[in-house]
This record gives structure tokens, sequence and C-alpha cells, in this order.
């Protein structure tokens, strides 16, 4: 992979024409070669045939802005996601991506600059640097409205500005620190700014290889002047900081930073990376279409054991933000290798252990912890208070009865869940009811008229003993694994994202895994597990249609 690439030669080879190496500059070319419409003056670059070679436009060309040209001339052709392509010919390889770049580079001689401008956030960030170790975060929203910001930076030494409007926006400073740099009144911290956003003024981004003067500065701050008036002065100071935003596609904002600092007479404009903190835009690059109708559910997490947990930090990365979390259990050494909470919190309750965890995972939740037993919090009124309620005690007892009150006291739209695992890797079940609709968790333990002790969807055959016994007869516990309780925790997040937008019936689903473990054991498996449960739809509409006395109610 790494002996050196002839590149001259392959230039040659593949018809471009007055290559010369550029001075001072290792492996690399200028050349010419033609397009279909143009003569095009590039320069190459090819350290590494593992990637596409680097192709650079000329500054002869870089009069004007073109689409996929960054500041420093490197036109993006191909991301090389989806190619495939191999070091034994690399003459072709070249080829290839030069015809590519010619494309590119073809198609954005229109003049039509709106790939460009959609790009924009990325070409300003290639800015060389002139302050290179500056960075803008922003903790704020990127907004319709211009205002003043303030910023925290840790020392006089660090260059990481944290942007914020308000102080409980900048996440990333503990309560202590914040109070240590204003008490000492730190230089660097309350350093004040601007957040311009652009709507409809003309940007003139500058030029590949070229900088803002500070007039081609002032032009855009002026702009705001109607709005913010103080900023006649503001132009004025040794040191100016502003950050800009500016729409983009589908309502978007795209950012760039800017610092002036006066030297002598003249003042020198920066242009200063910015990277993004806020939790809207932090969730979107997770691909996450957060609908309002996840926003506003607020759900109630009855067990915070294995799964429980599990639900909850899935649900919390899923942009369900309001939740409340009720185990009256401690936190022990037993629970570390199938719960989410790190070691540190044993000893402590399950439920504030959680919440606390959850909280420092992740941006502006709320969050509840309750250490009473399910069956004291489940009063009318905290019913009444969420969404949807989910049990994962692993006690279908209590569950039932708790649907009983839950059915009493629910409206519609609320909902009900039940999930638990089968032992030894044999699968996990969920079972979600709507209010209103049929299909609960009782329904699985009612047939022909009367209440059965077992699920009809056990896996495992009734009356055997699984409970493994490690510690005597008071340590008895569920032989599952993490990797069981992630799945049912997966089926169950799944499931509750289906039940949001289609509100006119009950889930029943399963997940069935390897009966390696249960065999070992001389646990035997029901016809259910055996036969694969391929008529579940079926028995599962059948089954919310032949009715059972909870939910027929
Ligand atoms: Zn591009
Ligand atoms: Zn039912």
């Amino acid at each position: 992979m790494n002996q050196p690439v002839p590149l001259a030669e392959l230039l040659e080879a593949v018809g471009a024409w007055d290559i010369k190496p550029i001075p001072q500059q290792q492996e690399h070319f200028s050349f010419n070669f033609k397009g279909q419409r143009n003569v095009w003056s590039l320069s190459a670059r090819w350290l590494d045939t593992g990637k596409l070679p680097q192709i650079y436009l000329d500054d002869r060309h870089c009069d004007k802005h073109r689409p996929h040209v960054a500041w420093y001339r490197v036109v993006c052709y191909n991301d090389g996601e989806g190619l495939f392509f191999t070091d034994e010919d690399l003459e072709s390889v070249l080829l290839k991506s030069l015809q590519m770049a010619i494309k590119v580079l073809d198609d954005g001689s229109s003049g039509n600059l709106t790939e460009f401008f959609s790009e924009l956030e990325g070409y300003m960030d290639g800015i060389i640097k002139i302050k290179p170790s500056t960075n803008y975060q922003c903790y704020f929203p990127l907004e319709e409205t211009p205002h003043k910001l303030w910023a925290y930076c840790e020392s006089k030494t660090s260059h990481k500005y944290k942007w914020y409007s308000e102080r409980n926006q900048c996440w990333g400073v503990s309560e202590k620190d914040w109070k240590r740099t204003t008490e000492k009144k730190s230089p660097a911290h309350g350093v004040r700014g601007y957040y311009l956003p652009l709507r409809d003024q003309h940007i003139d981004p500058p030029l590949p290889g070229e900088y803002w003067s500070f007039n081609d500065l002032l032009k855009l701050v002026n702009s705001f002047l109607p709005e913010l008036p103080e900023l006649e002065k503001f132009v004025n100071k040794p040191w100016q900081r502003y950050i800009f935003s500016f729409p983009r596609e589908k309502g978007e904002r795209g950012a760039f930073g800017i610092l002036v600092n006066k030297d002598g007479a003249s003042y020198r404009v920066h242009h200063i990376p910015v990277s993004r903190f806020h939790k809207d835009y932090l969730q979107k690059r997770a691909s996450l279409t957060i609908h309002a109708a996840i926003k506003s559910q607020r759900v109630a997490m009855i067990g915070c054991g294995s799964i429980g947990s599990m639900i909850s930090q899935m649900l919390v990365q899923s942009g369900f933000d309001n939740l409340t979390l009720v185990d009256p259990d401690i936190y022990s050494a037993d629970n570390l290798y199938r719960h989410v909470l790190p070691k540190y919190f044993i000893g402590g309750g399950k439920a504030a252990g959680l919440k606390m965890f959850l909280e420092s995972a992740f941006l502006d939740l709320s969050l509840k912890a309750s250490s009473d037993n399910g069956a004291k919090w489940a009063t009318p009124e905290n019913i009444q208070q969420h969404d949807l309620i989910i049990l994962a005690t692993g006690n279908h007892a209590f569950e039932r009865q708790l649907l009983k009150t839950f059915i009493r006291n629910s409206s519609l739209g609320q909902k009900i869940m039940s999930v638990w695992n089968e032992p030894l890797g044999l699968g996990g079940h969920v079972v979600l009811h709507q209010t209103g609709q049929h299909g609960c968790l009782n329904c699985l333990y009612f047939e022909g008229g009367s209440q059965l002790i077992h699920p009809q969807v056990s896996f495992i055959t009734p009356n055997q003993k699984v409970s493994k016994n490690l510690t005597g007869c008071g340590g008895s516990f569920s032989p599952f694994s993490a990797n069981d309780s992630r799945q049912t925790a997966l089926l169950a997040t799944r499931t509750i994202e289906t039940a949001l937008t289609s509100k006119e019936k009950s889930f029943y689903e399963f997940w069935r895994g390897d009966k390696k473990q249960a065999i070992h054991n001389e646990i035997n498996r029901s016809p259910v597990y055996d036969s694969g449960f391929p008529e579940k739809d079926l028995w599962w509409d059948e089954k919310t249609n032949t009715g059972c006395p909870i939910c027929r109610n």
C-alpha cells in the first residue's frame, strides 16, 4: 500500500500534459487536462493508494466560487463511499478520478451557486486559520433573531470558547468550575460577542486562498444595526467576536465564526471554525427525526433492573425526554454485568442512580426518581400523569394487578406495556395495551373462558425449576444475560415507536433465541418455542377478539 506512486508517469499515461512538480511540495504535480468542454489546469497529490488521489484546481480558475471546490482549492469529486477501486491498476483509478473531478468542474461552471451555498459551512470551516487552535462552540440554538452572546473559556491559554446566551445552555462546564472561573474574574471568562443570523443578506465568502477584509465584514455587521444599535460601538473594539448563521435547506441553519483584532491602526479578520453543541443539532446528527409525539410523551418505568434500565437509555437516545423511574431496590454488585449503571453506583438506589446516570450522559432531560415500590407508586394520579407506563418487574401477578388499576383510571391515548425475558437466552416478550383497544398482558393468561397460571406464549413448559441458585436458598435469580435484556429492550423500544403512530391497536411481540443453553440445563421448551410461532399475528388478532375480563370491560 505504501509504495511511492509514480504520479508523473501515471498522469502522462492518462493524457495529461504540461506536467510539472510544484516547488517545495513533495509528490505534488501541476498539469493540464481536457474535459468535455474545457481544458482545466489542475494539480494532484496521491500519497496513499488506499484513498483516491487529491485533485486541486489551479489558481487561475479561482476568480469565482465553484461548487465542490474548497477554500484550499481541493475538488470534492467523491466521498469514496460505495466506490470500489483496486490499487493494482493505478492508471485506471487515476483516470476515473480525473474524469469525476472534471465532471464536477464542468457541471459547476454554469454559475449556479446553490450547491456551493448548501456546503458553505464546510467551505468556511476549510479556511486555513491564522489562529489555528481557536474554536467557537455553539451551545445556543441557531435561531432567526440576532442577540448578544457570552463565552465561557477555561483559561487564557485555551482557545475553545463555549458560546451561550443563557447560562443553562452551557452544559460542558461543572458548577464548580463555573464558579471558580467567575470568581477569579479570569479575563477569558465573560467574553462578549454577537450572534448574527443572516437572512437574505448577500454573503460574499472569501475566494479560495483569500481572507475577508474588515470592510467585507462590516457590510454584514452593519446590516444588523436596525435591530442591534449597540453594534455601532462594538465594531470599534480592539477584539470582536461574531458567530454568523445562514439559512440552509429544510429550515436548518449553518454557521461560521469571526474574530477581529486591532493591529496598529488596522483591523484583522480571522475565520474561526464553529462546532455545534446544541441538543437539537446533536440529535439530528444521530439521524433522529423526533416527532412531536415523542417529545411530549411522559413515560413511567416501573422496575429499573436489567431490561428497565436499558429501555430507559434507549428511550432517551430516541428523543424521549420525560421519564419517571420507579424502583425500591438497591443497585448491587450482582446486577453489574446486566445493567447500564457503572460500578460506582453500587450501594445506591437503582431509580436515583439511573436518573443521575442518564442526566450526566445526555442533555436537558426531565427525569424523576421514586424509591416506592410499583404498587405504592401506581396511584390514579400518577397513572393519569403518564402517557406510557412500562412494567419491567418480572412479576406478572403484580403487573396484572396494576393493569387493572390502569384500565380503571386511564383515558384515551394512554399505553401500558409489560416486558420480560425467557430464561437461558430463549427469547423475550413485549405486550403493549392501548386504552380503548383490546389486547393486554392478561389476554396471554386467558383461554377458553378461564385464567391460566402460565402465559400461553411461554417458551418453556410449566413447572420446571429454572432459577439457578448460586448462593443458597435466599439468593435465587433468573438466568438471563445482558444481551437477552438488550434484545428485549430493543424490541420494546421499537414497539413503542410503532404504537405512537398506530394508535388503533395493541401489540404483542417476541424474539426467539437459541436453545443450546436450555438443552444444556435440561430445560424443556414449549411447543410455541419449538414451532417458532409463525402464526403469531393471526393468533394475536383472534386473541384480542375473544377477550379477557380485564381489557374487555
Ligand atoms: Zn462537495
Ligand atoms: Zn386482555
